[in-house]
C-alpha cells in the first residue's frame, strides 16, 4: 500500500536534500518520489546522500508543475512550517500519516514539500486538501527539508504498522473521491460560470475562488457528488447562453 504514497518536492535547490529525501523515504518503506522543476537535477551529491537508496533516487520522476505531479491523486497533503493568510484544515503529522495510509487503499495519495528558502506558495498550498504542520519549536519551527520528509514518512510507517497489526485495512468509502484533475476541471468550470453570471469579475476574482476551494475541500465531495455539481453548472451555463 505504501507504493500508493507519493512524496513530491517542489523546486528543490540543494541536490543533497533530494538524496537525503530518497534515503528518508526508503528507510520508511516509501519509494515514489516526484521532483517538480528542481533547481538542479540529481547529481553525485544527491547519490552520495541517498546512500543505499539510489534506486528511489534513480526512479524519481521529474515533472514541470505541481499539477502534473498530483493530477492522478485523490488526496493531497501539503506541509508547511507556518500558518498562512487563508487558513486551511491542518493535520498533525500523526493524523496525516493515518489519512495517507487509509486512503492509499483506494489509489494514489501525495505528500508535498516546499522550497528550502521559502516553502510553498499560497497557490500551491491551496491545491491541497489538508496542511500538515510538524509542531516544532515556535521560535524556530522550520526543519531542514529532508528532516521534515523523514518525520512525515515515519508517521506514515507507524500508521501502516498499526493497520497491519489490526489485520484489516480501513474501510473504503462507498463512492471514491475524485482525482485532482477532475477537481481542477470542476474549479475551472465553476470559475467560468461565476464569471458568466458576473458573480465574479474575470481576471479579478479576489478571494472568492480560494474560499470556495476551501469550502469544497472541507466538504470533500465524492465523484458522484462532483458530477452533480458539474451538472448544475452546465444547467446555469445553458440559461446564461
Ligand atoms: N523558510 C521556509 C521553510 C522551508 S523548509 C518557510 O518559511 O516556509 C522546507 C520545507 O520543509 C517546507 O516547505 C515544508 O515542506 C517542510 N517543513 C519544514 N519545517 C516544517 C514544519 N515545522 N512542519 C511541516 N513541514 C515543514
Amino acid at each position: 500500500m505504501l507504493d500508493n504514497i507519493r512524496v513530491i518536492l517542489i523546486n528543490t535547490s540543494h541536490t543533497g536534500n533530494i538524496g537525503s529525501t530518497a534515503r528518508a523515504m526508503k528507510t520508511m518503506g516509501l519509494s515514489e518520489l516526484y521532483l517538480v522543476d528542481p533547481v538542479s537535477e540529481p547529481d553525485s551529491k544527491a547519490s552520495a546522500l541517498a546512500a543505499g537508496a539510489t534506486d528511489v533516487l534513480g526512479n524519481a520522476k521529474i515533472v514541470a508543475t505541481l499539477d502534473d505531479a498530483i493530477q492522478d491523486c485523490s488526496l493531497v497533503i501539503a506541509t508547511s512550517a507556518r500558518s498562512r493568510t487563508l487558513s486551511w484544515p491542518v493535520l498533525t503529522p500523526r493524523e496525516a500519516g493515518e489519512k495517507l495510509v487509509s486512503e492509499s487503499n483506494q489509489g494514489k495519495v501525495a505528500l508535498v514539500f516546499g522550497r528550502e528558502n521559502n516553502g510553498l506558495s499560497n497557490d500551491e498550498l491551496q491545491k491541497a486538501h489538508y496542511h500538515a504542520v510538524i509542531p516544532a519549536n515556535p521560535d524556530y519551527s522550520s526543519l531542514n527539508l529532508a528532516a521534515a520528509v523523514q518525520t512525515l514518512c515515519y508517521e506514515v510507517r507507524v500508521a501502516q504498522l498499526t493497520e497491519d497489526e489490526k489485520g484489516h485495512s480501513a474501510e473504503s468509502p462507498e463512492e471514491a473521491y475524485p482525482l485532482v484533475e477532475n477537481l481542477e476541471r470542476f474549479y475551472t468550470h465553476l470559475e467560468s460560470t461565476l464569471a458568466s453570471t458576473n458573480f465574479i469579475v474575470a481576471n479579478h476574482p479576489g478571494q472568492v475562488m480560494p474560499k470556495l476551494r476551501r469550502m469544497f475541500n472541507r466538504i470533500r465531495p465524492d465523484s458522484q457528488e462532483l458530477n452533480i455539481l458539474r451538472g448544475i453548472l452546465s444547467s446555469i451555463d445553458k440559461i446564461v447562453k
